[in-house]
């Protein structure tokens, strides 16, 4: 539900609509926007549909939100959400976030190496996973917190804003230490306690979508994290599970238009993990900006047969600068940018 207050409306006003609806057990979150403050109301609506609110003073209209996500939802919020992630890099809003890197941090020189390339071929935020969510528990782990100081590290030699996986509602006090952004993988989206851990954080989240989540599901992800004060959600598509084991998951490019009717949250489109195939990566990245996503994520190594995970589906340093090029041209018939990072 949103109050809409009037154009006048004081201080004292605001405060006491926020304490009748505290009061009566429901959370509240205030904008004040140029023109007027909108009070959205978090939490069971049943108990506000008895309430004369209209009567309180100062309120102009209350408006129910009829989505089952409230804070995520279009209704709450009708322009696009930009989110800030460090280093100059805005994601939403026009232009573009190149998230390239390893699929693990394998190493410091091995990772540098890696952000070099990445950088000099358009990437703006570095990714590499320190704590690895891997189907046999006999695979590479990750390096724990050794990956995620060389991460820190790489980052801040490189000026690029950094990107890892946290699993482990346990886990994020101490990966909120070193990353720019959270990571919450495909299989964790639904991990609730992880979500409303994350969204006691100020940081920016990039929120995966299972791999048999719907829209919807995804977008109530997004709406645990926001319902505990972060709103700086960064949806990513990054294949849902299909018959066809040509591909390692099927991309869903229809959720780009479809989440951004429905949501403000920017939506990024990770192709490495939704082909598994180098082959196919370029295709459905140029497919992605065309869609509307606002940024792509691919993982890219210098060496991918020596990789310790997701080696098969990394790019090389050229093929992501070839593809980085030409995301440049198709991004530009859209008006939408890739900005050009300085040298390192
Ligand atoms: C990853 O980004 O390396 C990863 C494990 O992604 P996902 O959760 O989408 O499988
Ligand atoms: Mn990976």
């Amino acid at each position: 539900m949103i109050i809409v207050l009037k154009p006048n409306s004081t201080p004292e006003q605001i405060d006491h609509i926020v304490e009748t609806i505290h009061a009566m057990g429901l959370k509240t979150d205030v904008s004040r926007g140029i023109k007027r403050t909108i009070i959205g109301v978090i939490g069971e609506e049943d108990l506000l549909r008895s309430a004369p609110l209209r009567a309180i003073p100062g309120v102009e209209e209350v408006v129910p939100i009829l989505k089952p996500f409230k804070l995520a939802s279009r209704e709450y919020q009708p322009e696009d959400s930009v989110i800030d992630v460090g280093c100059g890099v805005k994601v939403g809003g026009g232009s573009l976030a190149m998230i390239a890197g390893p699929c693990a941090v394998e190493g410091r020189e091995i990772l540098l190496e890696i952000a070099r390339h990445v950088k000099a071929g358009g990437a703006n935020i570095l990714r590499g996973g320190a704590f690895k969510p891997r189907t046999s528990p006999y695979s590479f782990q990750g390096l724990g917190e050794e990956g995620l100081k060389i991460l820190r590290d790489v980052g801040d030699e490189m000026e690029m804003p950094v990107v890892t996986e946290v699993m482990d509602p346990r886990q994020v006090a101490l990966v909120d230490r070193y990353t720019d952004i959270f990571q919450i993988g495909a299989r964790n989206m639904q991990n609730f306690n992880l979500l409303a851990e994350v969204g006691q954080t100020k940081r920016p989240v990039l929120l995966k979508r299972g791999m048999s989540a719907t829209v919807i599901d995804l977008l109530m992800s997004a709406e645990y994290i926001m319902a505990e004060g972060n709103k700086q959600v960064m949806l990513c598509e990054r294949g849902i599970k299909s018959f066809d084991s040509s591909t390692r998951n099927l991309l869903d490019l229809s959720i780009v238009p479809n989440a951004k009717g429905l949501s403000h949250l920017p939506i990024i489109v990770d192709p490495s993990h939704a082909t598994g195939r180098p082959d196919l990566i370029p295709a459905m990245a140029l497919a992605a900006v065309a869609a509307g996503a606002d940024g792509i994520h691919i993982e890219v190594h210098t060496c991918p047969e020596k990789a310790l995970s997701d080696g098969p589906q990394a790019l090389l340093p050229d093929q992501y600068r070839a593809v980085v090029d030409q995301m440049r041209q198709v991004a530009g018939l859209f008006q939408k940018t890739i900005p050009i990072a300085h040298a390192n």
